[in-house]
């Protein structure tokens, strides 16, 4: 027997360093994980490693209960519509294709159609004020699914049947939203998906957690979460993001792309202007494009990643991925059958058309519940379908991986997650592992 220890005063966002960990076969690992999803938690060590903690209670997502306690507790013909709104299928539940053309025309319409509506509520004036927040929400959740579905999928050549529209429909869309010039985006965005890479300094989304939002390794919790509050509200953070996202959107190397889409600009703005119609132009199209993107991106990139532990975090391998993302559904348990009662559904249903339903189309859009889903499978042109291709994955035992889904339920329990995670860097206790095999 051989232990191995290695110092938690390492840099624990460092690439990989896993060659100093000693790891059993997945075949072991599977053993512990499958006795966890009977008891219906989650735990992320694999079998036999007597030094890894299990983390946090988390939710395995075998275990179905949120969303077969709806399925039980409420109406049929109200099931499909908390399919979508929780992008969780009821266990057994038919799946329903979904193409990705549904999911790149869902994204136009609503763009076209919150714009029209915020250009006709300002037109109107007066009490037709009061559906421009409703304009906003249509175009955000329009321009947020262009970026983090059809933008994103172009990187990975999984949208369209010919390969060639997706770089123009991404270079579009760079343009169009002020996006990462699409190449760099795309060459950065595979590089993400390479678990070597993931939370190194040079990742996408480590970069935006420390140095846009500045979330800081090791703090207490009260002061992550205060953080990721100030990155809603503070004009510093938009100013510090949109500044950003303009730097990447038109970089150096590019000079004829840079121009033609400036020159695109400042006609579009030139004409608004000649035509008096900067104040629609900036209220409809304007603010959705800088503060509303800015916010639903910030909140989507909270929680599309969890932090593995230190153990998880250096080895780098199936296990990391399975660590390093959770499925984020948009609901919560409905009441214990002894509290039923008008108060506590009246409150359930309050918060599922509120909170929840506020999540899922202007957040966790198209199919960024199941961003884990997308990080085991990045390739797969599944993500179209996700809620059931996901929930598919979940029922065979998800047999490309050593441990099935984490899930959790609410934004904010994601958003907790990442800040737990966060504030334990730099605080846990050496990791010591253990080889059972004499070396
Ligand atoms: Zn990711
Ligand atoms: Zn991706």
């Amino acid at each position: 027997m051989r232990i191995i220890e290695s110092s938690a005063s390492e840099p624990l966002f460092a690439a990989n360093t896993s060659q100093n960990i000693q790891l059993k076969t997945v075949a072991d690992f599977r053993v512990r994980p499958q006795v966890a999803l009977a008891a219906g938690r989650g735990s992320s060590g694999p079998a036999g490693n007597q030094a890894v903690e299990p983390r946090d209670e988390l939710f395995l997502s075998s275990v179905n209960s949120v969303r077969d306690d709806m399925a039980k507790a409420l109406p049929s013909w109200v099931q499909p519509f908390l399919t979508w709104l929780t992008a969780k299928p009821v266990t057994g539940e038919a799946a329903k294709q979904t193409s990705a053309v549904y999911h790149v025309s869902t994204a136009t319409l609503a763009t076209v159609a919150g714009v029209a509506l915020s250009v006709a509520a300002v037109l109107a004036g007066g009490f037709w004020l009061a559906l421009l927040p409703v304009g906003w929400i249509l175009t955000a959740s329009g321009m947020g699914k262009l970026q983090a579905v059809v933008y994103h999928h172009c990187s990975h050549d999984t949208v369209f049947k010919n390969r060639h529209l997706h770089g123009y429909v991404g270079d579009l869309l760079s343009g169009l939203l002020l996006l990462k010039h699409f190449p760099t985006y795309r060459r950065e965005h595979l590089r993400h998906h390479n678990a070597r890479h993931q939370f190194s300094q040079d990742d996408e989304f480590q970069q935006f957690i420390e140095r846009t939002a500045r979330l800081v390794p090791g703090a207490d919790r009260a002061a992550l979460r205060r953080r990721v509050l100030y990155s809603l509200i503070s004009p510093r953070f938009h100013f510090r993001f949109l500044k950003g996202r303009l730097e990447s959107c038109f970089p150096e190397d590019v000079p004829q792309r840079n121009t033609v889409v400036l020159l695109s600009w400042t006609a579009v703005i030139v004409g608004m202007a000649a035509a008096g119609a900067m104040i629609p132009f900036i209220l409809a199209w304007v603010v959705p494009v800088t503060v509303l993107l800015n916010v639903g991106t910030a909140l989507r990139i909270f929680v599309e990643h969890r932090i593995p532990d230190q153990l998880n975090l250096r080895r780098r391998d199936r296990w990391f991925v399975t660590e390093a993302t959770a499925g984020v559904f948009c609901g919560c348990p409905v009441p214990a059958p002894a509290q039923r009662s008008m108060a506590t559904w009246s409150a359930w249903w309050a918060e599922m058309l509120t909170l929840h339903l506020l999540t899922r189309v202007f957040v966790l859009v198209g199919d960024a519940p199941a961003h884990d889903y997308h990080h085991r499978f990045p390739a797969s042109a599944g993500w179209a379908n996700h809620i059931h291709e996901r929930q598919r994955d979940v029922a065979n035992g998800c047999p490309s991986y050593p441990q099935n889904y984490i899930e959790h339920w609410g934004l904010l329990s994601a958003i907790d997650d990442l800040v737990t995670g966060l504030s334990k860097i730099g605080h846990e206790e050496p990791v010591v592992t253990v080889e059972s095999k004499a070396a």
